[in-house]
């Protein structure tokens, strides 16, 4: 593994990248908005990446950055680049039958077992090519060479962001996810103050973010941070509330909050104030409720792009900084060069991936912007 100085994803991506609420950060393109009336949207909600109305948008803005780049000519298949095989796998066979293209997938997730590769054909044209090593990508793209994937200006590169162009899954990834869980940490202790109990706060966490609990937390962060919350305030004790999600008498996070709003008069006023915050959120269908905990993981993310000097050992720069993976970096740069459009998907929140207008006066960007070294084979 090397180092190869420091970059941004906007080297191959440019502003041409959506997260999660599908606003292109380049601000020509159509927004969410722009395109609800036109892909029979209603007037609120947000389509998740596993909807085929998410592929539907990303079509349309894969389409109007055609025609913004001045090509006239049609894009014709896809290449797909990301890291895990239920959602990406499933967000890239929508986008092919949305557009109507074929397409090619690298799923890419390093597993320290020897090289293994395994490809999956699909009749309609949908392939999947599943590697357990990210310098396989190079071997991606001698593959889909030679399988019809001809790279040209109407062959369209869709990169995923989180843990495949950034914290590559396998070798970095864990970077992201600690500065989300410290955020969780931050937020919680700022608002509990000197009732706040660190120990008692990561065994909540630590229980509550098990699969078993996804039912309940809908495997949502942000529910999980308002419930440990929740427990640091004292209204709950964990084991009653384990006990109660096993039990069946309390099946889903709606439960949990309603819950709670029944009892507000029991909170201090700093958590019944971020409460009826949170609770007005979650009624109007916002999937990200706990802004002050987005805005904490976008500090917590950033403060982890190029953090670490140049001379800095490669074992604590995979453990501590959130790197640009190599491999994918120079995969995209050679599409790019034989005339590939290239687009970036991103499934963090907004809040949590790019600064506020304050802090972007002060000079911070949003994290495909962000300086941070490359790494890879
Ligand atoms: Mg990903």
């Amino acid at each position: 593994m090397n180092l190869y100085g420091r970059t941004s994803l906007a080297e191959f991506l440019g502003d041409w990248v959506v997260y999660r609420n599908l606003i292109p950060a380049d601000r020509d393109l159509p927004t969410l908005d722009d395109l609800r009336a036109e892909i029979g949207l209603g007037p609120k909600g947000i389509p998740r990446k596993s909807e085929s109305n998410y592929a539907r948008v990303i079509v349309r803005l894969l389409r109007a950055a055609q025609t913004q780049r001045g090509l006239a000519s049609p894009l014709r298949r896809l290449l797909f680049v990301g890291d895990t095989r239920l959602l990406d796998a499933t967000a890239f066979g929508n986008i092919c039958i949305a557009g109507g293209w074929p397409g090619l997938a690298f799923i890419g997730s390093e597993n320290g077992k020897p090289p293994a590769v395994e490809i999956i054909p699909h009749e309609s044209g949908q392939s999947l090519y599943l590697a357990n090593r990210w310098p396989a990508l190079a071997d991606f793209a001698a593959y889909a060479a030679s399988h019809g994937f001809a790279v040209d200006e109407a062959t369209m590169v869709i990169v995923d962001i989180d843990k495949t162009a950034l914290g590559a899954r396998g070798r970095n990834g864990q970077v992201i996810d600690a500065a989300r869980v410290q955020a969780v940490e931050d937020t919680v202790a700022a608002l509990l103050g000197s009732a706040y109990d660190a120990g008692a706060f990561r065994a909540a966490y630590d229980r509550l973010n098990q699969p078993e609990f996804h039912p309940f937390t809908a495997d949502n962060q942000d529910y999980l941070a308002y419930v440990c919350l929740m427990l640091g305030s004292g209204l709950y004790r964990l084991e009653s509330v384990v006990e109660a999600v096993r039990g069946g008498q309390l099946a889903t996070f709606d439960a949990f909050i309603a819950g709670v709003d029944a009892r507000r008069a029991d909170l201090p006023p700093a958590l019944a104030e971020i409460h009826a915050e949170i609770y007005a959120n979650v009624q109007r269908g916002d999937p990200t409720p706990f802004k002050p905990f987005r805005r904490n993981e976008y500090q917590r993310t950033i403060a982890c792009f190029g953090n670490l000097d140049d001379d800095a050992p490669l074992e604590t720069r995979l453990n501590e900084e959130i790197l640009v993976t190599q491999e994918v970096r120079a995969a995209a740069l050679g599409w790019r060069r034989q005339g590939a459009l290239l687009f970036g998907l991103s499934d963090k929140p907004d809040e949590a991936a790019t600064p506020t207008p304050e802090l972007a006066a002060q000079g911070y960007l949003p994290i495909h912007r962000a300086l941070t070294h490359a790494v890879g084979e």
